[in-house]
This record gives structure tokens, sequence and C-alpha cells, in this order.
């Protein structure tokens, strides 16, 4: 199987002498291509901190992180964030959209640096996916005229606009009800089973019982995994059991 990241010995620490905190503490991962995988863990335990580090967003202090092939630590700034805006689509908790500009301005943003294609071909791209998510129509209207969930949908609309290998998501859900949390999870699944593999930060077992393979981290260290197979929408409750259980015997 074809990896997209593997990350080898990561150690990331915040501050200096006394206030020297280590975040990351010797951390190997492998992501394959295609893959929805997802992380647990209390909060602080360095969940966001491992996703910033694999995406390269933040930088290390030792260990290496290899994304489809390339070291990132060999790439210039200019390389890693090409990399990351044609390679990597990335959904956060809360709306990262610019107050001034609609939901379609938002969505092409980054993609209009894109110098071989046109404006058209970025905008009817645009437009497809948001029919795609289910939110065709609000092109204009601009983020307070819009539900969290339509919202969501529209930050997974950027994240497709390059066709990534790989969505981060940092609590993608968890600022929505639960309804809506899980027509997210259902879009998300959706764009996993087309190819994208999917890193995922949840606390949410019902979140991770979807996933394929959660990594349970604890101050700084992934200390156990859960393997399940891919999701065909059959026996969730199960296998939400089967993570409630497990983060038990962890203590998370
Ligand atoms: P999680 O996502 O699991 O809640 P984080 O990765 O956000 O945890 O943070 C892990 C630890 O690192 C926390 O103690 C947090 O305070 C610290 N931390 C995270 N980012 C920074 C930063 N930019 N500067 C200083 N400390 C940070
Ligand atoms: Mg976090």
């Amino acid at each position: 199987m074809k990896k997209i990241i593997i990350g080898e010995n990561i150690v990331k620490s915040f501050g200096v002498g006394n206030e020297k905190q280590i975040v990351l503490d010797g951390v190997s991962v492998c992501i394959n291509e295609g893959e929805f995988v997802s992380v647990m863990g209390p909060s602080g335990s360095g969940k966001s901190t491992l996703l910033y580090a694999l995406s390269g967003m933040d930088s290390i202090d030792s260990g290496q992180v290899f994304f489809d092939g390339k070291d990132l630590s060999a790439l210039s700034e200019k390389e890693l964030s090409d990399l990351r805006r044609t390679k990597m689509g990335f959904i956060f908790q809360q709306p990262t959209f610019l107050k001034n500009l609609n939901i379609l301005d938002n969505i092409i943003l980054p993609s209009m640096r894109n110098k071989r294609k046109s404006a058209k071909e970025i905008i009817d791209k645009a437009k497809k996916l948001m029919k795609k998510v289910g939110i065709a129509g609000l092109e204009k209207r601009d983020f307070t005229q819009v539900s969290g969930g339509q919202l969501q949908r529209a930050e997974i609309c950027r994240a497709l606009m390059s066709d990534p290998k790989i969505i981060f998501g940092d609590e993608p859900t968890g600022a929505l009800n639960s309804k809506s949390a899980q027509e997210i999870m259902d879009l998300i699944s959706d764009i996993n089973t087309e190819g994208t593999a999917v890193l995922l930060v949840t606390h949410d077992a019902k979140v991770a019982a979807r996933t394929e393979r959660i990594m349970f981290m604890l101050d700084g260290n992934i200390v156990s995994q859960l393997e399940l197979q891919k999701f065909n929408g059959a026996d969730l409750d199960g296998r939400i059991k089967k993570v409630t259980e497990k983060m038990q015997e962890i203590g998370i």
C-alpha cells in the first residue's frame, strides 16, 4: 500500500528553558493513500500539533515528515506552500472564511493563485462542488447569512478545489449540532470513498467510529490504535462501542 504520509520520530516543543514543554514526544505515523484515519485523545495531548506537523503548517524540532515521498524539511517555504495548496485540503472547527468576501469568492480564493486555470474554470468547478455538497444557490451570501452546517460544507468545497490527496480535519464537526455533524461526516465519508485520504482529529466516538483506523494520543505520543474496517454503513453502534471501550481501557 502506497503511503501518503510517513512521520518518523517527530519531536515538537513549545517554549524555552524551564518553560519548555514537549508536545510531540517522538511520534511515528503512517497514512496510506486513500485511508480514513482519526486521532483521539484528551485536550492538550498534541492532536492539533500533530496535524500541523504532518501537513507542514508548523516546523518540528526533530524527526522527519515525508509527504507523497517528499521530505518536508528539504522544501523551501514556497515549495511547501505550493504542496499544501495543491495536494492538501484543510477543514477546521471554526470557520476560516473571510467576512468581506461572499461564499463563492471564499471558496475560490486559494485557487486563484493557480496560473494554469482560467477564472471561469475555477468558478465552474466551485459551483459544481457547491452543488455536490448541497449548497448551490448560496454563492452570493456572506458567511453570516448561512448556517454552521452550510458554512462547513462551503469550507469542504474550498478544501476540495485542488483535488487534494488528503483532507486534514481538526474537529470539523465540533461546532455543529448532531444532525449537521452526521451530515458532514456522510459527506467526508463520500469524499474518502472517492479516493481522498482523510485524517481527522475528533473528541467524538461517533465520528471516530466511521473511520477505518483510530490513533489514540496521550501526552504527546500515540499510545494505542484501533483498526476497524472501512465503514460501509453497517453496524455503526457496534463500532461506536468498540471505540468507547478502547477509550475506557486507555483512560481517555
Ligand atoms: P490538542 O489538539 O490535543 O488539544 P494541542 O496540540 O493543541 O492539543 O496542544 C498540545 C499542547 O501544546 C497544549 O499544552 C498547548 O497548550 C501547547 N501548544 C499548542 N500550540 C502552542 C503554541 N503555539 N505555543 C505554545 N504552546 C502551544
Ligand atoms: Mg486541538
